[in-house]
């Protein structure tokens, strides 16, 4: 007999659908993850200078962006690179967001550290070597901040869902998963974005799923597309990594959009997200005249 998603995330049951419970809107300013608009955040891979930060800020906030991302503290896979400019990097981020209006989503890498990134951000960004850090994770739980939870490299979905259902036990429902690709046998791109992993969450999680083309495709031209198959698949939103001149950035360069190709991503995004609104308000009509149907059909009895 085949196995329910139910038994096969059986360690992960809050992160499930329920009859109660169909979808959770992460309460971020005055705007909602996971309340039926599409949310993009956008914004550097590092903070790196006062001025690459305000300007992409600016920038990606006319273009439509509601979250500004950056890294003051980076995990590198080279302990040579740049590792960020730690509490600087958030005073920054802070300047940013007094400036921009823009919410500030930013990595945290330690339990110790949780405080300090939960004083200057609005979302804490759990990166994808530290899933599993449940010590992080409980600190980032007991923060009161949302936690936007990055899927482990080498991470199956129910380890995941397991990762975020540890969030939900700490006392925090706002979590937000984010697809960010995997490794796999394929090495053309830096990871393989699991698309079908964000198809699944949305049929089987009430919570808000996010896509990240930027760390999933590695190539800054791949970004759009993987941006478009996330619409399709039912993401909640996307978190892009941008900047005024990738070539020169100081992580990351390689998968960044300029300024240019991020306004050509977000507008070409408007013609998938009219579908998915049309099929969306189909679904809605039917519903609501099968409700109708249904109310008649109570008054007749009753
Ligand atoms: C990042 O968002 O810059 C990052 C380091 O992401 P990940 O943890 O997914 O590699
Ligand atoms: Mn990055």
């Amino acid at each position: 007999m085949r196995e329910t998603w139910q038994e096969r995330f059986a360690e992960a049951p809050d992160c499930l659908k329920s009859t109660q419970r169909q979808q959770t809107a992460v309460p971020v300013l005055d705007f909602a993850i996971g309340g039926g608009d599409f949310v993009t955040m956008a914004g550097p891979c590092s903070v790196e200078t006062e001025f690459q930060l305000m300007a992409t800020a600016n920038h990606v906030r006319r273009a439509g962006a509601r979250i500004l991302r950056g890294g003051a503290f980076k995990p590198r896979s080279s302990p040579y690179a740049f590792q960020g400019h730690g509490l600087d990097g958030l005073k920054m981020l802070a300047r940013a967001r007094q400036e921009s209006g823009l919410a500030i989503v930013t990595e945290v890498m330690s339990e110790e550290l949780v405080p300090m990134v939960a004083e200057y951000a609005d979302i804490l960004q759990i990166g994808t070597r530290n899933m599993e850090n449940y010590a992080l994770l409980e600190a980032a739980a007991r923060s009161g901040r949302p936690v936007m939870l990055k899927r482990g490299m080498v991470a199956t979905v129910a380890e995941w869902l397991r990762a975020a259902q540890l969030i939900l036990d700490n006392g925090n429902p706002n979590v937000i998963l984010c697809e960010r690709g995997i490794r796999t046998f394929e090495t053309s791109m830096r990871n393989t974005f699991d698309a079908a992993s964000i198809a699944l969450l949305k049929q089987v999680s009430h919570l808000p799923v996010i896509a990240d083309p930027s760390h999933a495709a590695g190539h800054s031209e791949l970004v759009p597309a993987l941006a478009q198959i996330a619409v399709a698949a039912g993401a909640d939103g996307l978190i892009v990594e941008v900047h005024p001149n990738p070539a020169k950035a100081w992580s990351d360069g390689e998968q960044s959009l300029d300024f240019g190709a991020f306004d050509a991503m977000m507008d070409g995004l408007e013609p998938w997200l009219m579908a998915r609104n049309r099929g969306a308000s189909r679904r809605g009509t039917r519903n609501s005249r099968r409700e109708i149907a249904g109310a008649r059909a109570m008054e007749a009895v009753g």
